[in-house]
């Protein structure tokens, strides 16, 4: 009946699903979760407040093409997202710029601005392991200042790393702007879908030749064996087109490959602001959470009470109910990888797509435009 069957029904596997119908394909997709959209999903917590249950996301790019290809299933609510830090109390824009050079330096920002400025020239980034080994005393403050107030602690929390684990000489490549920018994102667009991530997705998905079976664990109804698909016990000679974790589908046979995970604390607060308006606050210098989401400003809901999570990162063990978020690049984890890519080279028409099947962080707009490529390539 099937032509292809997808498994995962995130941003990867929604696009290459609706582009193989433009090839008259007959689409299955088999997602195990009980709503599409994967780590994009959004929807309304009890409290009529939209939440994206599996962390903030702002869509951001600078093509032209992807853009265009979403705007036909979506229009946009523009957004230029900014972040902010909670300092010891006080509030400072990240990336570290002008602006917050005046929070963290109120008596000696101008001076300081000046210098940066013939340092380095007004409207460019500068790493601050530039500035922590400038010879220039008050840009050396500069760049231990942003070392040790926005970055180094909140580094440990993400990435579950002791002090001593953190070398500056390695990590320290985030940039300082000397400039005035807020931005969070440089991006030509940065926005939300008007109504949200998840009608995109259905909007995407809502085609004649695109079946969706949630609450199915591709394990559970495809097998590979001796170089043979099957699909629920009968040999399968379409396509597969897999974006969930690779080692789990076999059983982490060579060992588990290492990712981050999150833990969203949600909590609902009967009044219209917690955060002074600030959509995303970074704890750069306290608390086990890393940022504070309050979804009304991130999404422009108009809502009497407000919804907010705590994020924790800690690591992936494949115990139920967790999601593995942020893979681990360095060799090792690739060579281990790579071992599970090669079982799956034997098999005609398998191919890997996606942040969980290829092992790689990928923003939104370049998972479109990957699922564009390789639609392109395999039809
Ligand atoms: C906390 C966080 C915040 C982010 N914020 C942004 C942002 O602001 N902007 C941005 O551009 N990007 C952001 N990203 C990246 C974005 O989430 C990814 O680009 C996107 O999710 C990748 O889509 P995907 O389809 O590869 O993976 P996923 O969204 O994870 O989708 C994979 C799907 O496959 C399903 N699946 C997995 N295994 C199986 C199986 N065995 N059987 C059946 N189904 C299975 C999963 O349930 C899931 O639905 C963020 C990522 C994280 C972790």
């Amino acid at each position: 009946m099937y032509s292809t069957i997808v498994v995962g029904a995130g941003v990867a596997g929604t696009v290459i699903a609706r582009e193989l119908t433009k090839k008259d394909e007959k689409v299955l997709i088999i997602e195990k979760k009980n709503h599409i959209g994967g780590n994009c999903f959004d929807a309304r917590d009890e409290h009529g407040v939209l939440i994206h249950p599996y962390g903030p996301h702002i869509f951001h790019t600078n093509s032209e093409v992807v853009r265009t290809y979403l705007n036909e299933f979506t229009d946009w609510r523009d957004f230029h997202h900014e972040v902010v830090a909670n300092v010891h109390g006080k509030y400072m824009p990240v990336p570290f710029n002008l602006h917050t050079l005046k929070e963290a330096f109120p008596e000696e920002a101008d001076a300081l601005k000046e210098k940066l400025t013939a340092a380095y020239g007004m409207g460019n980034k500068v790493p601050i392991l530039d500035l922590m080994n400038h010879e220039d005393p008050d840009l050396q403050k500069i760049g231990k200042f942003v070392y040790d107030n926005i970055y180094v602690y909140y580094t440990m929390k993400q990435w579950g790393k002791k002090p001593e684990e953190i070398d500056p000489a390695v990590t320290a490549r985030v940039p300082v702007n000397v400039s005035y920018d807020n931005g969070y994102f440089a991006d030509k667009y940065q926005g939300l879908p008007k109504e949200g991530f998840t009608p995109m997705f259905d909007a995407m998905l809502n085609h004649p030749n695109i079946t969706v079976e949630l609450n199915t664990e591709a394990k559970d109804v495809l097998k590979l064996e001796r170089g043979r698909k099957y699909f629920r016990g009968e040999e399968f000679d379409g396509k597969v087109i897999f974006t969930g974790p690779l080692d789990e589908f076999f059983d982490c046979k060579y060992g588990r490959l290492p990712y981050r995970t999150l833990r969203f604390d949600f909590e609902y607060y009967d009044k219209a602001d917690f955060q002074d308006g600030h959509s995303v606050v970074n704890y750069t210098v306290s608390e086990d959470f890393t940022r504070i989401t309050e979804y009304k400003w991130l999404t422009g809901q108009d809502c009497e009470g407000t919804t907010i999570s705590k994020e924790y990162p800690f690591a992936y063990t494949g115990a139920e109910g967790e999601i593995p978020y942020y893979s681990i690049a360095n060799p090792e984890n690739e060579a281990l990888y790579q071992k599970y890519k090669a079982d799956v080279e034997e098999y005609k028409d398998f191919y890997l797509l996606g942040r969980l099947a290829e092992y790689k962080y990928y923003n939104i707009d370049v998972m479109v435009e990957k699922a564009l490529d390789l639609s392109a390539k395999i039809s």
